[in-house]
């Protein structure tokens, strides 16, 4: 028997770190966001560290600018360059595939565009192998909203108390799922009123499988 049906990961920040591979994103986010306004990049730039201190995350922040997340996202994962910094993680992938093979289910929770979030995840080597299903911005509304969560849910079968949320930001992923009643684990960080555990590492996670 296993204490959890079901596990659900954030991606960026949580499966991997690149402190050099948020900033060629935060760079790309600044050129799609200037291309798609027609303003320039320093203006862009402003406007979006501006509303991201506001309202938390990058997703909403362009919603906010009135630019349509999909189309965001799909232009993000052209301009961005994940391949550059982001390297394989075999303990990642068959941490994760230990974890299916035991029975849980394993879904992928990411604020990013489909597109986007694919190209990351082969980069890590993280296949179709490792986890169950993904819901990303193009599925539902992005997270802290309880909507991606809620689909999680459903997704896997099961419910919320029988399922453990690990992420790396404490009011927009942790937060969320707490509410809902999931049981929920930090990485990277232990600072969090909602966190039931502290990780350093996220494969630590399959010892509380
Ligand atoms: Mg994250």
């Amino acid at each position: 028997m296993t204490r959890f049906k079901a596990v659900f990961f954030d991606v960026d920040g949580t499966l991997y770190r690149s402190r050099e591979y948020e900033e060629n994103l935060l760079e790309s986010a600044v050129a799609v966001v200037a291309e798609i306004l027609n303003i320039g990049r320093s203006e862009a730039f402003r406007r979006l560290m501006a509303l991201k201190r506001e309202v938390k995350t990058v997703s909403r922040s362009v919603e906010m600018m009135g630019i349509n997340r999909s189309k965001f996202y799909d232009r993000l994962a052209e301009v961005a360059s994940p391949e550059k910094f982001i390297r394989p993680s075999p303990a990642v992938a068959e941490m994760l595939r230990n974890i299916r093979r035991r029975g849980v289910v394993v879904g992928l929770h990411t604020n990013s565009g489909r597109r986007l979030a694919l190209k990351v995840l082969s980069c890590l080597g993280v296949d179709e192998e490792c986890y169950d299903f993904m819901v990303s911005s193009d599925d539902a509304e992005p997270k802290p909203d309880l909507a991606g969560y809620v689909v999680l849910l459903s997704k896997a079968g099961v419910k919320a108390f029988e399922s453990l949320y690990v992420g790396d930001r404490c009011d927009v992923e942790i937060a969320p799922a707490k509410k809902l009643g999931m049981q929920t684990a930090l990485v990277h960080s232990e600072a969090c009123v909602y966190a039931d555990f502290f990780l350093k590492d996220v494969i630590e996670v399959e010892r509380l499988i």
